[in-house]
C-alpha cells in the first residue's frame, strides 16, 4: 500500500509539473542532467573516458558526445554502472522466455525488437521503471488515475487491456507485465496476445470489457475496423473509456480509423525501449481546457516530457534543426535511468518541433508526427486464394530469439515467397531448416494459413535503404494489389 501511496503522490506531482512554465521545466531538466552526467562519470568507465574533455561544471549539452547503439553494445560491460552486469549474461537472460516475470539482479531487463537495427539489451533500475509508470499514469492516462479518482479506483479498478507482443521480454510487454503488486488494487491490467487470431482476440476483449484499450496502432486500427464492421463490441461508452496507442508511429490512416470507431479520447504515447515515455498527446486529461479543444485527443502533436527526458531533433550531422523542419534522427537522454545511462543516445526516429503553445496550458514543448518506426504487414495469398496478412512481429520474434543471429532482414520477393537474409555472429551459425521451422512455427501459432516458400541466405551485412538510409527489417519488394 505504501508503494501505491508513493506512486499516486508522485503521479500527482508529475501531473502538476507539466503545467509549469517552460523556463522552470528547462531548469529542472538541467539539474537532473547534471546529476546524471556526474553519476555516469563516476560509475561508468565508458562515460568517464567519453567525457574526459568535458568540463565537470557548466558544460553545454552539445559538449557531450552522442552515443550510438553500436557504441553502447560494443562497450556494454564498461558502459553500465553496475559492474555485475555483462552483455553476454544479459543477452542470454532476455532471450530466454523462461525468464518472463523474473528480474535480473533486481533490474527489469528486456531486448528491443531490432526492427530499426540490431536488437539492444536494456536494463532499468526501479527508479527509471517507476518514473515511467508514473508518467504514463499521470499524463498518458489522464484523469483516470488522478489523486481524487484513487478511492473510486479502489472500489472499481480500471480495466486496462494491453494488446502487445508477448512470449518474450519485449519493451511493450514488460511495461505492463512488470506492474507492481499494488497496481492490482486500482487497476486490472490484462495482457492480450498480438499473436492471437483477430476473432479470438475480439471475443477475449469483449469478455474483459476494458475501460482502456492500449497497444500498437496497427492492431488497434484492426480492432477499430472490426468495430466499425459491427463485429466487435469493445469500449462501450463509459466516461473512463480511452484508447492509448504506443510502440509505433500513429499514422494518419490509423488515427482516423480509430477516432471514427471509438467514441472516446485517443492518447498517443511516444517512447523507445531506452526511454519509454518521451512524449504523449494531450487532450485526455478531462479538464475543461482539453474538453473545449475542437481537436481534443485527435491532434497528432505530442508534448515532450522535458522534466523526464531531453529530446533533441537533429540533422545527419547531429546539428539541431529549426522548428517545423523534420530532423533525420534524434538524441534522447533518459533522465531517470542510472544503471544504463542513455545520454544523447541516437535513435532513428524522424519528427519535428512544433512551435507555439498548446491550448491545454502545458509548458511541455510540442513535436509532430513521429515516423520511421513501423513495418507494414505483408499481404500473401491464403490457401483459398484470399488475402492473408502477416504481421511483422510474427517474423521478427523467432529471428531475434536466435543468439547466433546478429542481424536479419525478411523481404517478400514474390507473393508467397520470403527471402530471409541473416548476418551471423562471428564463428556461429544456424542451419537453414532450423530457421525455417522457427518461422513456420511462429506463423502456425498466429494462424497464418498460407503456402509459403522461404529462401534463407547468409550475408555479410544488411544494406541500408538507399532512399531513407535506414535498414528495413521486413518489407515487400513486390507491388501488392
Ligand atoms: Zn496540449
Amino acid at each position: 500500500m505504501s508503494g501505491l501511496f508513493k506512486t499516486v503522490v508522485m503521479s500527482a506531482v508529475i501531473h502538476q509539473r507539466q503545467f509549469l512554465n517552460p523556463e522552470a521545466l528547462k531548469a529542472l531538466q538541467r539539474r537532473k542532467l547534471e546529476r546524471l552526467v556526474a553519476f555516469a562519470r563516476k560509475r561508468s568507465p565508458f562515460f568517464r573516458d567519453l567525457y574526459r574533455n568535458v568540463p565537470e561544471r557548466g558544460f553545454a549539452l552539445e559538449d557531450l558526445p552522442p552515443v550510438t547503439k553500436r557504441m553502447m553494445l560494443e562497450s556494454f560491460d564498461s558502459y553500465v554502472t553496475d559492474p555485475r552486469l555483462t552483455l553476454r549474461d544479459l543477452r542470454r537472460f532476455v532471450t530466454d522466455p523462461a525468464n518472463i516475470g523474473k528480474r535480473y539482479l533486481g533490474y527489469v531487463a528486456y531486448h528491443t525488437s531490432g526492427t530499426c537495427g540490431e536488437p539492444a539489451v536494456i536494463v532499468h533500475d526501479e527508479r527509471s521503471f517507476g518514473s515511467m509508470r508514473s508518467v504514463h499514469m499521470a499524463r498518458g492516462l489522464g484523469h483516470r488515475f488522478r489523486l481524487s479518482a484513487t478511492f473510486r479506483r479502489l472500489r472499481e479498478p480500471l480495466r486496462i487491456a494491453a494488446v502487445v507482443m508477448d512470449g518474450g521480454l519485449f519493451p511493450g510487454f514488460c511495461g505492463f507485465f512488470y506492474a507492481p503488486r499494488w497496481a492490482g488494487l486500482i487497476s486490472d491490467i490484462r495482457i492480450f496476445s498480438l499473436r492471437d487470431p483477430l476473432d479470438r482476440l475480439v471475443s477475449r476483449l469483449e469478455e474483459f470489457r476494458p475501460h482502456v484499450l492500449t497497444g500498437y496502432p496497427s492492431i488497434v486500427a484492426q480492432l477499430a475496423q472490426e468495430r466499425l464492421a459491427g463485429r466487435a463490441k469493445i469500449l462501450q461508452g463509459t466516461p473512463d473509456d480511452l484508447v492509448a496507442c504506443l510502440g509505433e508511429s500513429l499514422t494518419a490512416g490509423a488515427r482516423s480509423l480509430i477516432t471514427k470507431a471509438f467514441p472516446c479520447p485517443l492518447s498517443n504515447v511516444y517512447g523507445a525501449g531506452e526511454c519509454m515515455v518521451i512524449a504523449q498527446s494531450c487532450g485526455v486529461c478531462g479538464c475543461s481546457a482539453c474538453r473545449s479543444r475542437p481537436d481534443s485527443g485527435k491532434a497528432n502533436v505530442m508534448h515532450v516530457n522535458d522534466d523526464m527526458a531531453v529530446f533533441e531533433i537533429v540533422d545527419d550531422e547531429g546539428r539541431p534543426v529549426p522548428p517545423g523542419v523534420r530532423g533525420s534522427k534524434a538524441y534522447v537522454t533518459n533522465l531517470a535511468n542510472r544503471v544504463q545511462p542513455f545520454i544523447r543516445y541516437e535513435i532513428t526516429d524522424v519528427t519535428s518541433r512544433v512551435e507555439g503553445e498548446c491550448s491545454c496550458g502545458r509548458g511541455l514543448p510540442l513535436i509532430g508526427e513521429v515516423t520511421g518506426r513501423t513495418d507494414d504487414p505483408l499481404s500473401v495469398a491464403g490457401r483459398d486464394g484470399g488475402d492473408v496478412l502477416i504481421q511483422p512481429y510474427w517474423l521478427m520474434v523467432p529471428l531475434i530469439g536466435f543468439d547466433e543471429i546478429r542481424d536479419w532482414q525478411v523481404r517478400q520477393t514474390r507473393r508467397n515467397e520470403l527471402t530471409v537474409s541473416l548476418v551471423f555472429a562471428p564463428g556461429r551459425r544456424v542451419e537453414t531448416p532450423v530457421v525455417e521451422e522457427a518461422l513456420r512455427g511462429s506463423l502456425r501459432q498466429s494462424n497464418v494459413d498460407a503456402p509459403l516458400e522461404f529462401h534463407v541466405e547468409a550475408v555479410e551485412a544488411i544494406p541500408a535503404d538507399p532512399v531513407t538510409g535506414k535498414i528495413r527489417r521486413i518489407w515487400s519488394a513486390i507491388e501488392t494489389s
